[in-house]
């Protein structure tokens, strides 16, 4: 393909915009991972990203995608024939329910409308008919990229504990983490799964298990087989910054950087920040004349926002002009979503005007592809950040 000029609009929910400090930090000879330089290395990218976990337990990093990670939680917690609970949430939580079900795990996989989260009552009401504790685990995709809609986690902790059930947490973070509140330790989550390229800001190419003394705790007696993905293979090393095979060594140069930007920011102001932009989108989406697919205010993502196409018109025929066009990429449709939504995705590296950029080139676009809307959208998204300016200028 010819040089474009400009930079293109990555907005698709992941992988997202790698910011230059990021990749400058990542622009270094690779160094030998058996030695006193990437021990400091290790030690550092090990302890640093706890905070973005919440937790101040161990969190394990994996040269993989996330699919690998989730692949971890689930060979190093359950053993075959035990029964999970999991919610259809979306494409993600389909996905993940199939590769449990690979390793001979029983999936109890609730249906659903993919515009709602987990309903923390029906997480309560399955463990409270569950009389002998045979589900053994509860597997939650905290952000459904497929969806844009986010599951209140701390309100399953409460059902499962409501129920006085024993079954561990898994979560999956991989779209959350870095751009919307998460909370390990005091949510009791047991396993969080997260990945690089969504809102970590890096590459794709890290993975994440952070996990709780009860889900170590299992790892010891579970008896899934598993090698390249044992906990206890990884914590040994990891104890003195080393890795038990050859790690991902100048991502984690990344992650450093990129762990180093989030706390500079603030983990608050990182997610009230993405909070802004995805209202903002929304109020777009509204001007627009279109709806946004998820059902729920409450379960809202920070994330990623799937607006639904008029009944008639294609979202990757949409997607297809904008990139011609524009040079910006969108998310499509997954799973039975497929040409009836397109994602515009927010999370990770981003700001107002990177925002209104994304949504001028959306709505240029609903006009370039001939799919009907009202004007306006921009416009609404830049009076609501313009409000919330003023708002902010006058607290000052
Ligand atoms: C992207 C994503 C995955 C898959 O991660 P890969 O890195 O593509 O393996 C799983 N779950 C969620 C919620 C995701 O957003």
């Amino acid at each position: 393909m010819a040089h474009r000029s400009g930079r293109h609009f990555l907005q698709i929910p992941g992988p997202t915009n790698v910011p230059d400090r990021v990749l400058r930090a990542m622009d270094r000879p690779t160094i030998d991972h058996r030695g006193p330089e990437f021990q400091t290395l290790g030690r550092e990218v090990l302890e640093g990203v706890k905070p973005v976990f919440g937790t101040a337990g161990s969190v394990i990093i994996y040269p993989a995608s996330g699919t690998g990670a989730w692949e971890a939680a689930i060979v190093n917690t359950l053993s075959p024939g035990d029964r999970v609970l999991m919610f259809e949430t979306g494409h993600f939580a389909t996905l993940w329910r199939n590769l449990a079900q690979r390793f001979g795990i029983e999936c109890v996989f609730v249906p659903g409308d993919w515009r709602h989260g987990v309903p923390p009552d029906a997480v309560e009401q399955h463990l409270r008919e569950d009389r002998d504790h045979t589900i053994k685990a509860v597997m939650v995709v905290h952000n459904e990229t497929s969806t844009g809609v986010t599951s209140r986690v701390p309100l399953v902790r409460r059902a499962i504990d409501a129920a006085g059930h024993p079954a561990l947490l898994l979560v999956d973070t991989i779209s959350s983490l870095g751009s919307i509140d998460y909370r390990h330790d005091e949510w009791g989550v047991d396993v969080t799964v997260a990945g690089s390229q969504k809102g970590l800001m890096l590459p794709p190419g890290l993975s994440f298990n952070a996990i709780s003394d009860k889900a170590l705790a299992a790892s010891k007696t579970n008896r899934l087989p598993r090698s390249y993905w044992d906990w206890e293979d990884m914590l040994k090393p990891n104890a003195t910054g080393f890795f038990p095979y050859t790690p991902a060594t100048n991502l984690l140069y990344g992650l450093k950087e990129a762990v180093a930007m989030l706390m500079e920011e603030g983990l608050e102001n990182v997610f009230a920040r993405h909070d802004r932009h995805a209202e903002a989108t929304r109020r777009a989406v509204r001007g627009w004349g279109l709806e946004v697919l998820c059902a729920e205010p409450a379960e809202y993502s920070g994330s990623l926002t799937a607006v639904m196409m008029p009944d008639g018109h294609d979202a990757d025929a949409l997607r297809r002009v904008i990139l011609e066009r524009f040079d910006m990429s969108l998310g499509a449709g997954l799973g039975r979503l497929a040409g009836k939504v397109f994602r515009i995705g927010h999370l990770g590296d981003f700001n107002d005007l990177a925002l209104l950029g994304t949504l001028t080139g959306v709505e240029m676009g609903l006009s370039a592809a001939g799919v009907p809307h009202r004007k306006g959208g921009v416009e609404a998204a830049m009076a609501y950040l313009e409000a919330g300016d003023a708002k902010q200028m006058a607290a000052d």
